[in-house]
């Protein structure tokens, strides 16, 4: 069983010491891809050495969280151009709107979305995104960027079944991750009306762990947890969900 994690920040100096035996566990599950989305200033230089270290392994993406986008956005806009001037990056993100924890820069939170948008229309890439509290607002950024030539993931996907057919129709999937295990969560009944098309896997490390490790820190050996809880929604093997959401995630990221 081969598996890919869309989203896991394992370069979080949370990992600290035990980095290198966490991506142990993560590729002894079956992890055998990690996509690391990027956060700002202040930790892509540690994302870009976690995927110097683990060759093949840890992939990175770049862009800002909009729970970063501050007085000092234009500055991480300008930093992740020069990026983006040097080499070739997996993804742009993650962006978007976060209207849970803080709505001071709310402004600016848009404007560094929807650049970053226009980064992933003009590489090709795919834009990861942010959508805390904001599903329908971030849907509306991306119908209006939509210009055919945009694609990407909703991360952490907690909305309705309407917001995820409107997600699917603007050519985005979904990133389906610890949150599905979750009791009375509901989420497992709005996956089962959509089916495992435009599903990926992720776990957004070291945040939202499933269940039984559920606020634990979590890692992507857990991954495995999150394709059995779909295995069981849909009534299949593992083994099928692992080789549908795989194949998926290798569409998306071109891999
Ligand atoms: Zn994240």
């Amino acid at each position: 069983m081969i598996l890919i994690d869309t989203h896991s920040h394992v370069y979080s100096t949370d990992f600290g010491e035990g980095r290198q035996e966490m991506l142990a566990r993560a590729a002894e599950a079956g992890v055998k891809t990690i996509l690391m989305p990027a956060i700002d200033r202040s930790t892509h230089g540690l994302m870009l050495d976690t995927e110097k270290d683990n060759p093949g392994l840890c992939l990175s993406m770049i862009g800002l969280h909009p729970c970063s986008v501050r007085e000092d956005f234009e500055d991480e806009l300008d930093a992740i151009e020069q990026y983006l001037d040097q080499r070739a990056f997996h993804g742009i993100g993650e962006t978007g709107l976060d209207f849970y924890w803080d709505l001071s820069f709310t402004g600016q939170q848009y404007i560094a979305f929807k650049k970053q948008a226009d980064w992933a229309i003009a590489f090709k890439k795919p834009l990861v995104i942010h959508s805390r509290n904001s599903t329908d607002e971030s849907i509306e950024v991306v119908r209006e960027k939509q210009n055919g030539g945009l694609t990407g993931v909703f991360h952490c996907f907690s909305g309705t079944v309407e917001q995820a057919r409107q997600v699917i129709d603007l050519g985005f999937y979904l990133g389906i991750g610890g949150v599905l295990t979750f009791k009375n969560s509901g989420l497992d009944k709005v996956v089962k009306e959509l089916g495992t098309d435009r599903l990926v896997l992720e776990t957004d490390a070291p945040y939202l762990a499933p269940t039984p490790y559920r606020g634990k820190q979590n890692e992507p050996a857990y991954l495995p947890l999150i394709a059995q809880k779909l295995a069981d929604i849909f009534e299949q093997p593992i083994e099928t969900i692992a080789e549908k959401t795989t194949a998926n995630a290798k569409e998306l990221f071109g891999l």
